[in-house]
């Protein structure tokens, strides 16, 4: 089938399995993860059944405790999140929650795309007495036993992939 997967590591290592000499180099140097890597494999062998995950644009995946964090290439989350099933679909194959964001976006884009599909009222940041930045987020209305997602995880996520101190608050107590 015919796909269009991009990965952090080359289509061909991604396909064999086996890293070459350059991307083995990057793993070695940091550049890489070892996620990303087990990540483009496992995403590459589904795109030879998914044509969903054949169009993704994947530059990074991280792992936060057991769930996984899937960077794809800025501007391309929006026409994937058109294919509802591709999220479980991811969840499947990875063996984790996903989680989908986008790379070298601002904290406001970041918070969006992790609350999906819950909206984001406001984002403010507040700089602590120590120097340090807090990221508020307000979300509209009041948490009920419904709300989608697991806020701490969010936390948690923020804090190691953007070293944000997030305060999340409901409009609604
Ligand atoms: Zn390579």
């Amino acid at each position: 089938m015919l796909q269009n997967l991009k990965t952090p590591i080359c289509s061909f290592d991604a396909r064999m399995g086996v890293l070459c000499p350059k991307c083995d180099a990057k793993l070695r140097s940091g550049q890489l993860t070892k996620t990303d890597v087990d990540v483009s494999i496992k995403l590459t062998k589904a795109a030879e059944k998914s044509t969903d995950i054949g169009k993704m644009s994947l530059t990074k995946a991280i792992k936060v405790d057991g769930d996984y964090v899937l960077v794809v290439e800025p501007g391309s989350l929006a026409p994937l999140r058109r294919d509802q099933s591709l999220q479980k679909n991811l969840q499947g194959i990875l063996g984790g929650k996903v989680w989908l964001t986008e790379a070298n976006t601002t904290d406001r884009k970041e918070l969006e795309d992790l609350f999906f599909p819950v909206r984001v009222a406001n984002v403010n940041t507040a700089w602590l007495p120590d120097g340090s930045k807090l990221t508020k987020v307000v979300i509209p209305g009041k948490k009920t036993d419904r709300f989608p997602h697991d806020t701490e995880m969010i936390t948690r996520i923020l804090k190691e992939t953007r070293e944000m101190e997030l305060m999340i608050e409901f409009e609604k107590q």
